[in-house]
């Protein structure tokens, strides 16, 4: 089947950036998020983005407004029933992904396919509060989206061959790196990327370096492009509490304990750039 139309719930930072991928690849997309006045940040955040690709000429003059006019917004999942794919892309909350999966469900037409970009979450337990589970695949992307190559793409148990094959074709369109990984908590980026940021946080906690060190003997000696705590503030620090507990549960290692530190800050709502506080201070996104 041709996809045309796709549908983001959840207008945040990845789903206003899945948003503007899909855009700029030439498809619709219908916007969901709670409420208006969230809708409307995610949409100047996604018209900004068209700017500057506009401005760097990765986009031609007057490709702009075509694409902003293909994106339409809506507090309401009804509209979903025209879209072609659905990816999901709210708050990473267990409880919250399977409503929002069960309502789907009911609204998007059988057969289209629904993915879900949570973090860690069990695509199979996902899939399994669906009438439609053999449709039902994880679509991870990463932060931040336009700029990101890398999509893992996780089967559930009960995922058919179709529903992947199709994710990957769409992925590919939308200019990305498909990559499979298997359904364990965390699948691979995160297995391997939170316990690295939460070992960081306690290096923090514990007075072994400042942050600004911490970081800059991971950029400089592992030669990552971000140091570990200023990522965490880029990818929210309630979001990589959520992940590290999956981690934690699903498989049951004390080493996948969260930092007490880290849940200090969630407790707190220094919660990144997303709130202006984490490990470190935004003024003005910087
Ligand atoms: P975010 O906090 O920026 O955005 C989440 C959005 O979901 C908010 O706008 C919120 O209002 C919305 N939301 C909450 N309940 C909703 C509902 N019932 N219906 C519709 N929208 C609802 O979070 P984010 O960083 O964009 O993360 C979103 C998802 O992407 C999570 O599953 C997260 O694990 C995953 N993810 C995040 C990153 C990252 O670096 N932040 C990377 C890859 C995947």
């Amino acid at each position: 089947m041709e996809i045309k139309t796709i549908g983001v719930v959840g207008a945040g930072q990845m789903g206003g950036g899945i948003a503007q991928v899909a855009l700029t690849s030439g498809f619709k997309v219908v916007l969901n998020d709670v409420s208006d006045a969230v809708l409307e940040k995610s949409r100047a955040g996604i018209e900004k983005g068209l700017d500057i690709l506009e401005r760097k000429e990765k986009i031609r003059a007057g490709d702009k407004e075509r694409m902003a006019g293909n994106l339409s917004t809506t507090t309401s999942l009804d509209p979903f029933t025209d879209c072609d794919f659905v990816v999901e892309a709210a708050t990473e909350r267990e409880a919250l992904k399977l409503e929002i999966l069960r309502k789907l469900d009911g609204i998007v037409l059988p057969g289209r396919i629904l993915a879900t970009n949570t973090s860690s979450i069990p695509i199979t337990r996902i899939a399994a509060v669906t009438r439609r589970p053999e449709s039902v695949i994880g679509m991870h992307f990463m932060n931040p989206v336009p700029l990101m190559k890398l999509v893992e793409v996780i089967r559930g148990l009960q995922t058919s061959r179709e529903t992947n094959d199709a994710t990957i074709k769409l992925a590919v369109a939308l200019g990305k790196e498909p990559v499979p990984a298997n359904d364990f908590p965390g699948f691979v980026a995160n297995r391997i990327l939170m316990p690295m940021i939460n070992e960081a946080i306690y290096a923090l906690m514990e007075g072994v370096g400042k942050a600004e060190d911490i970081d800059a003997i991971m950029r400089m000696g592992a030669n990552h492009p971000m140091g570990p705590l200023a990522l965490a503030d880029l990818i929210g620090l309630d979001t990589i509490l959520e992940v590290i507990n999956v981690i934690h549960d699903g498989l049951g290692d004390s080493k996948y304990r969260p930092c007490p530190l880290l849940r200090k800050y969630v407790d707190a709502g220094y919660l990144g750039k997303k709130t202006g506080r984490g490990f470190y201070i935004y003024e003005r996104g910087r």
